[in-house]
């Protein structure tokens, strides 16, 4: 079995293993759930060791931006599988302390902790992510009932209330979902397309912005060195070529490469980064889109409304509409600690100020932390988002201004 092929299997094996709880499911009137799958697997000599994983397709409109910290905004399973490794990253922090000689992380004397070297980080989606790495895919893919609503109503427009939004750039060099498939450029997550806006960058631009900048955060480049990726494995990609010509599979390696690497090939140059490495496996998922697609009609599958969150080391933890499965998302009151995930906002504030002893640090104050390694992180994200993603929709700071809640782990 070849290295992609192996970190795939090495995420399928730890989902096969969760509960039928936290999966997709066959629905009362007989539709069958899809969703996407995603997760970070360590790579230590010929080991593999996946660390978090994440289903996932959904995302809140715009209108629904939580004020608090405490609802999770995007749900894709890439994003979800991200925040799980920085919430294992906390978890590292508080025995990191006590093993001089902890496996994955050594002390790099500036107070941080520096992934070792001969441990490597890949990302392995079961599918194209949204945005441009899936253009010529989305293009192979699309149903009657998206070309009829792009035929009737023309390009849905982005979201009209930009009063919370703001750009370097005009919003018009925005693209939305999965319009304009021969179009290149930052993209905001797909949608239904009669569905409001969601004002959420795609997670091909997502993953290009973390190959630049490592997946640990703002909060946790306090306490780590950049942890860089070093692959990105995509599953299901022959079968989505086999509906095009002998060159689908060339065009999808190049929208790929295209997505990832080329846009920020200066900045990395500049920064002494390599490109990651993209590689497609064999290893099908069988509850995506696609595998469900071929042994049934279109009609009798939807996608999965709830997503999952698994970390090395702790329970599953399923979810709906942002929050845990079973709490009810309340945009005016901030939610009890046992009803918002622990990949939040405001979760993770929690995990910095236990470690920093700042109980009363607002989000944003925190990310804007005159820490060296802090600032170093915003360093390199401000040369993005001046740079190539000078487009990026940034929520405004409001959304960041929130603060531990009375009682930290209230249940109130
Ligand atoms: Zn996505």
């Amino acid at each position: 079995m070849n290295l992609a092929d192996s970190i795939a299997q090495c995420v399928l094996t730890r989902y096969d293993r969760l509960p039928r709880s936290c999966k997709p499911l066959r629905r009362a009137n007989g539709k069958e759930e899809w969703t996407v799958l995603a997760g970070i697997v360590l790579r230590k000599d010929e080991q593999l060791l996946c660390i978090s994983l994440g289903t996932g397709v959904r995302c809140l409109p715009h209108e629904q931006l939580p004020k608090h910290g405490d609802i999770l905004h995007d749900c894709h399973a890439e994003v979800l599988a991200k925040r799980g490794f920085r919430r294992w990253l906390y978890t590292q922090l508080e025995s990191i302390q006590h093993s001089p000689e902890h496996a994955w992380f050594s002390a790099c004397g500036s107070g941080r902790w520096r992934m070792h070297s001969n441990v490597k980080v890949h990302l392995y989606i079961s599918t194209l992510p949204c945005g441009d790495a899936s253009m010529t895919a989305s293009a192979l893919l699309q149903d009657p009932q998206t070309a009829l609503i792009m035929a009737t109503t023309g390009r849905p427009g982005i979201a009209k209330d930009w009063s919370s939004l703001h750009s370097a750039e005009e919003p018009n060099g925005l693209l939305r979902g999965r319009t304009q498939f021969n179009a290149r450029g930052l993209r905001t997550k797909p949608g239904r397309l009669d569905a409001p806006s969601t004002s959420c960058m795609s997670c091909s631009d997502k993953i290009a912005s973390w190959i630049c900048t490592g997946l640990q955060g703002a909060l946790l480049s306090r306490f780590f060195e950049p942890i860089y990726l070093s692959s990105i494995v995509i599953g299901e990609t022959a079968q989505i070529a086999a509906l095009g010509n002998p060159d689908s599979l060339e065009a999808m390696m190049a929208d790929c490469q295209s997505a990832f690497n080329a846009r920020t090939a200066i900045h990395r140059q500049l920064a002494d980064l390599y490109d990651a490495t993209v590689a497609f496996c064999s290893i099908t998922y069988d509850r995506s889109r696609l595998q469900l697609k071929s042994s049934m009609s279109a009609e009798d599958i939807v996608p999965a409304t709830e997503a999952t969150s698994w970390i090395e080391g702790s329970e599953p933890e399923a979810l709906y509409a942002g929050c845990r499965r079973g709490a009810r998302p309340d945009r005016e009151h901030a939610l009890a600690h046992k009803k918002r995930s622990r990949l939040c906002k405001v979760s993770f504030l929690e995990a910095y100020c236990k470690l920093t002893e700042e109980s009363s640090v607002e989000y944003h104050q925190a990310k804007q932390s005159s820490h060296a390694g802090t600032m170093a992180y915003r360093h390199a994200k401000e040369c993005l988002r001046t740079g190539p993603f000078s487009a990026w929709l940034v929520t405004s700071e409001a959304t960041g201004r929130f603060r531990l809640p009375p009682g930290g782990n209230n249940d109130t």
